[in-house]
C-alpha cells in the first residue's frame, strides 16, 4: 500500500497536509517527513517544495517526487537531486484556471494601461488617460507553450486577443499559431504587442529576456512576466522601460523573492509587482491532484507532468 511522507512547506504545515489527505483519501497512509522515528520505503511518495541537499539525498530509493509548485528548477539544479526517481509538478484544472485568470488580468491592465490609473489614484489626480484599443486588436505572444502555456493561450483566444506561442517542438495548439524553436524566435517575437513568459527556468532559458531580446518586440510592448524571476534580465528590463522600448511590465515573478525594501522594481512607474501569486491552488486542489498523481503511478500509468531531468522541465 502506498504511503505518503509529507515535508512540504515545512513541519508546522504537516498536520494540515494530513488532515486534508484524510477528507479526500482516507485509506492513503501519510506521515511526516520530520518524524524522527521515519523509516523510508520502496513505495514511498515524497510531497514536497524545497529541501535542502541532504534531504534529496535521502530521498534516492523512494517510489516519487511530487513537488507543490509547477517549476522544479529548485529541485533538478540541486547536484543531490536523485534523477533516476520520478519527479512529478503540481498540475490539475484550477493551477491553469487561475495561471489564465492572472494573465487575463495583467493583459487587460497593460491594454489599458491600468498602472497609470493606480498612480493617479495614489495622487489624487483625475486625468483621461484614455485607451482605445481593444483586445481583438492586441496580439499576445506565450512564451512556453506546455501546460499552463497552452491553457492561458486558449483562455486569451475565446476572450478575443488574437494570441501566438512560442516553444521548442513543433506541436499544435487548436486555434494558436505556433512558433517552435530558436529559428522561429524573431518571428514570435515581431508579433507580440504583450510578450508572456511562461517558460521553466532552465539552463537555456535563464536571462533570455534581456534587452536584445525586447528591442524585437514592437515599440512600446508589455511584458508579463509569471515563469521565472531568473528569465529577465532585471537591469536590461528598466533600461527598456526607461527608453520606451517597453510600455509596461507585470511581474510576479522576482530575482531575489521577496523583493527586498529599496528594489528599484518596487517604483517604477511603469512596473506592476505582485508576490509571485498567479497560480497556486487551493489545498484541496493540490491534494485532490496528488491522490490522482499515485493512483496513476499504482496503476503503473504515466502522469502527464512526469519531468524530464535531462530537458530540465
Ligand atoms: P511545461 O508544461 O513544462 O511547459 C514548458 C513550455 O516551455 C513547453 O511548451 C516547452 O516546449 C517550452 N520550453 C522549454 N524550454 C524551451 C526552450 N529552450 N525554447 C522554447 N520553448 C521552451 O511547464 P508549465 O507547467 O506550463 O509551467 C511553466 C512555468 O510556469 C513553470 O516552470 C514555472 O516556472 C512557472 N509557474 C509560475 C507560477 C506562478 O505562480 N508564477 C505558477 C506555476 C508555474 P515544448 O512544449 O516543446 O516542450
Amino acid at each position: 500500500m502506498a504511503r505518503l511522507i509529507i515535508s512540504a512547506d515545512g513541519p508546522d504545515n504537516v498536520a494540515g497536509w494530513r488532515t486534508a489527505f484524510h477528507h479526500v483519501a482516507p485509506d492513503l497512509e501519510t506521515c511526516s517527513w520530520y518524524d524522527p522515528d521515519l523509516e523510508l520505503r520502496a513505495d514511498d511518495y515524497a510531497l514536497v517544495w524545497t529541501l535542502s541537499s541532504a534531504d534529496l539525498a535521502r530521498m534516492k530509493g523512494l517510489r516519487a517526487i511530487i513537488c507543490t509548485g509547477a517549476g522544479v528548477n529548485h529541485l533538478l539544479d540541486d547536484p543531490a537531486f536523485p534523477a533516476h526517481v520520478p519527479l512529478v509538478r503540481m498540475g490539475g484544472d484550477q493551477t491553469a484556471a487561475l495561471m489564465a485568470d492572472y494573465v487575463l488580468w495583467a493583459a487587460l491592465g497593460l491594454l489599458r494601461d491600468a498602472r497609470t490609473w493606480a498612480l493617479q489614484q495614489v495622487a489624487e489626480v483625475w486625468r483621461n488617460n484614455r485607451v482605445s484599443r481593444t483586445c481583438a486588436e492586441t496580439r499576445v505572444g506565450i512564451m512556453g507553450m506546455g501546460h499552463l502555456g497552452a491553457y492561458v493561450a486558449c483562455h486569451l483566444h475565446h476572450v478575443g486577443f488574437a494570441v501566438s506561442g512560442w516553444r521548442r517542438s513543433a506541436r499544435d495548439v487548436p486555434g494558436i499559431r505556433v512558433f517552435a524553436g530558436d529559428e522561429a524566435l524573431p518571428d514570435f517575437l515581431r508579433d507580440a504587442d504583450i510578450l508572456v513568459n511562461l517558460l521553466p527556468s532552465t539552463t537555456q532559458t535563464r536571462g533570455m529576456i534581456n534587452y536584445d531580446l525586447l528591442k524585437q518586440l514592437p515599440h512600446g510592448a508589455g511584458l508579463i512576466n509569471v515563469g521565472r524571476g531568473n528569465h529577465v534580465v532585471q537591469a536590461d528590463l528598466i533600461r527598456a522601460l526607461d527608453e520606451g522600448v517597453l510600455g509596461g511590465a507585470v511581474l510576479d515573478v522576482t530575482v531575489p523573492e521577496p523583493l527586498p525594501a529599496g528594489d528599484p522594481l518596487w517604483r517604477h512607474e511603469r512596473i506592476t509587482v505582485t508576490p509571485h501569486v498567479a497560480s497556486e491552488a487551493s489545498r484541496e486542489a493540490q491534494v485532490r491532484y496528488v491522490v490522482d498523481v499515485i493512483g496513476q503511478m499504482e496503476r503503473n500509468e504515466r502522469p502527464a507532468l512526469l519531468c524530464d531531468p535531462g530537458r530540465g522541465y
